[in-house]
């Protein structure tokens, strides 16, 4: 069994620990938190033992009556691997500690593409992180147009891509993010820096990204462009995708009419959190003219790249290969809907 860390027990890493639980040759070793809140609680109640990530704060969790199994040091030194979700920055703190003891890390997409060796997204280049030691796992955004882009560029090759992202304003429990009445710009330049991300992936690709921030917390909204080199029918488009275990076709048959209806999709088909892992994309916005493709595709930015995470974890110790690891990860969350 690979035994995995997980340092930064928030959103994505919360996510990350229940996924690795449920892998068939994987087991979480530890968590390790700043504070002992709700979050902290659940991991105990989960089973995962609970290490303190900051010395001077560690008694407070016994202040609050969580027992803890010791600091983060000695999870990360008795770990095959670190997934690091911390918050955006301390990833890059973090890599000396990791280095120390030299266990190979998983950063997320927060941070600067250069904390790693590779960026990362399993259907895209699973190969160029195996026997990394440090790998990144790219943002939520830029994970969900990988998927989009790696099965066009193999089956039509890309022109051009021009997409525009409609981003939530924050995460639902980000109390303090906005806009709460606004539609922003955001950022008012171009490119926006998920063009740049995608090309951490796919360093040849012509792609230019806008970016929007709305008053939404569930999911992001993409507004894709791609000119193909090869010209399909929308037909074998939709049926591209279809085939990809990431993707999820919202048919008219459906009534999925927006984010919120994924949402409820997602919950009523009993997923943890109510997480939709994969890209949800509008069989009916699939278009094809002349040679540009158009559709819309909206990223559940809490979960998508969270089976990314497991399959990193394969990779990066150099335990399977891509298909195989992604069929596995899938399998064991029960992706499809
Ligand atoms: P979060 O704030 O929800 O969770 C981060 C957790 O790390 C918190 O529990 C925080 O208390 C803890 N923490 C802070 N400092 C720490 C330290 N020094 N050691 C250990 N733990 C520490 O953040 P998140 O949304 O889970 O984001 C984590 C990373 O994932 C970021 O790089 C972010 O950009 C990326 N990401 C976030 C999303 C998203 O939509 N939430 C999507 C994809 C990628």
């Amino acid at each position: 069994m690979i035994r995995v860390a997980v340092n930064g027990y928030g959103t994505i890493g919360k996510r990350v620990a229940d996924a690795v639980a449920e892998q068939p040759d994987m087991e979480v070793a530890g968590v390790a938190k700043t504070r002992p809140n709700y979050e902290a609680r659940a991991a105990v109640d989960r089973g995962f033992p609970l290490y303190a990530a900051v010395e001077e704060r560690a008694p407070r969790f016994e202040e609050a009556g969580i027992d803890i199994a010791g600091m983060v040091d000695d999870l990360v030194a008795e770990a095959d691997v670190v997934v690091d979700a911390c918050p955006s920055g301390i990833g890059a703190e973090n890599r000396s500690l990791y280095e120390t003891y030299d266990t190979p890390a998983i950063y997320q997409g927060g941070e600067d593409a250069d904390v790693a060796d590779v960026s990362f997204n399993a259907r895209s280049n699973f190969e160029e992180a195996q026997g990394a030691d440090h790998v990144r796992v790219v943002s939520c955004n830029t994970t969900g147009l990988s998927r989009l882009l790696a099965p066009l560029l193999e089956s039509y090759g890309v022109e051009k891509a021009r997409i525009t992202l409609v981003r939530r304003g924050g995460d639902p429990a980000q109390t303090g993010r906005g806009p709460i009445n606004d539609i922003l710009p955001n950022p008012v330049s171009l490119p926006s820096h998920h063009g740049p991300d995608v090309n951490t992936i796919f360093p040849d690709l012509d792609i230019d990204t806008l970016g929007l921030k709305v008053p939404a917390t569930l999911m992001h909204m993409h507004s894709v462009n791609v000119t193909l080199a090869d010209a399909p029918t929308a037909e074998a488009v939709t049926a591209l995708l279809a085939d990809e275990s990431r993707m999820f076709l919202a048919t008219p048959d459906l009534g999925v009419d927006g984010t919120a209806a994924a949402k409820e999709l997602a919950l009523d088909a009993g997923r943890p959190r109510g997480d939709l892992w994969e890209n949800c994309v509008w069989s009916e916005s699939i278009t094809v003219e002349d040679d540009d493709l158009y559709l819309f595709q909206a990223i559940h930015q809490e979960s998508d790249v969270v089976p990314e995470n497991v399959d990193a974890i394969r990779a990066i110790l150099g335990e399977a290969d891509a298909s195989s690891s992604m069929a596995t990860t899938d399998e064991a969350l029960g992706m499809g809907l």
